[in-house]
């Protein structure tokens, strides 16, 4: 199959894309968070498609990409004020709430679970693309699994060239790190993933908030979990990555002193004369966490080669995005972390 490349800018790529959706082919998407790989969420074979090209495990649901509040009762039941509440605070936006879902949701969107994974994305092309093909968008990020996630339309390209109908390039994602993720089914909210929207944000309209231990520490591949693809091994390039923490004097020495031929550095913008003859790349500046979270994954997977042996990471400190990109490295580095302050 060729995979047709639509710029976001041309007239018709909406109608282009919406067309391609309602005859259950697959599309990326672009999101403000990352690219998505999007179906027909109403549709099982189309959805299918999607673990295919992916190489996605089935228990591992999709989040369904809806115009707005309006349609959230479509697709969920029992829907609580404070779904209501949070829509109004941060759609169209980085934020997934997960409900109890309707019969109409096949459960190969939902990974055979009883809810339902929404959100509205805040990215015009994809709302129009949703709203012209009358169905909502079932899409997780549109890396194979287990890989970076995509944020250009270059990442899709690379990972999916010949396997899908269509994508639609609007450009470099401007948030760059998946969605943050809360579920509403319980007593009490519970934050099963951070992203865009950190946890002061949500519990400044909730009140409450739970943080799930997917978020904080390794989860093992046989364990239950609410969302189930926080136990998988995520956002990571092929080598081990250590992320050194630390002052960043003290942590350029220890950096320096185990580097090898072969490893490199991912670090702030800010770090990079500490690193020189260290092969470093910077993912954005420690000044501004946005640059970071929009630049963390085109940086992993620049660092996803197999010439490279070792990646000592260094880690933005503090809440909102920044919270999301320290659970993201941290991931990347199956929670392997060393204090430069402690060690001689
Ligand atoms: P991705 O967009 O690739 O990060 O994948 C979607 C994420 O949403 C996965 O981590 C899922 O575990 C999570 N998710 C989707 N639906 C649900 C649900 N019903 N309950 C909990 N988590 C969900
Ligand atoms: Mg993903």
């Amino acid at each position: 199959m060729k995979t047709l490349m639509l710029s976001a800018d041309a007239p018709d790529t909406a109608a282009i894309a919406a067309k391609l959706i309602r005859e259950g082919q697959l599309v990326a998407i672009p999101t403000e968070t990352v690219y998505g790989l999007g179906a027909n969420g109403l549709d099982e074979g189309a959805v299918a498609k999607i673990f295919e090209a992916k190489g996605r495990p089935q228990d591992n649901p999709l989040i369904l990409h809806i115009c707005g509040p309006e349609q959230i009762g479509n697709f969920c039941a029992q829907v609580p004020p404070a779904a209501y509440q949070l829509a109004e605070a941060f759609w169209p936006g980085p934020l997934t709430m997960v409900l109890p879902a309707r019969d109409i949701v096949p459960k190969r969107t939902t990974g055979g679970l009883n809810t339902v994974a929404i959100r509205c994305p805040d990215n015009d092309v994809t709302r129009e693309v949703i709203r012209l093909a009358g169905v909502p968008i079932a899409a997780p990020s549109a890396n194979l699994s287990g890989k970076p996630s995509t944020t250009t339309a270059q990442h899709v390209l690379h990972d999916h060239d010949g396997k899908i109908a269509a994508i639609v390039d609007g450009g470099p994602c401007r948030v760059g790190v998946e969605s943050t993720i809360v579920d509403l089914t319980e007593q009490r909210p519970r934050l099963l993933r951070p992203g865009g929207i950190g946890p002061e944000a949500l519990l400044t309209v909730l009140g409450d908030l739970v943080i799930d231990k997917a978020v904080t520490a390794q989860i093992d591949a046989d364990a239950v979990v609410k969302a189930p693809g926080m136990k998988y091994r995520h956002y990571a390039p092929t080598e081990p990555v250590v992320i050194v923490s630390g002052s960043r004097e003290k942590a350029a020495a220890y950096i320096r002193r185990h580097f090898e031929p072969g490893d490199r550095v991912l670090c702030f913008e800010e770090e990079l004369p500490l690193y020189e003859g260290c092969a470093p790349l910077s993912y954005g500046r420690e000044a501004d966490v946005n640059t970071l979270s929009a630049g963390l994954f085109a940086a992993l997977r620049e660092l996803d080669d197999p010439a490279v042996h070792q990646v000592y990471a260094r880690c933005p400190e503090g809440g909102g995005v920044a919270y999301a990109v320290q659970n993201r490295l941290k991931k990347a580095a199956a929670f392997h972390i060393v204090n430069a302050e402690e060690e001689v």
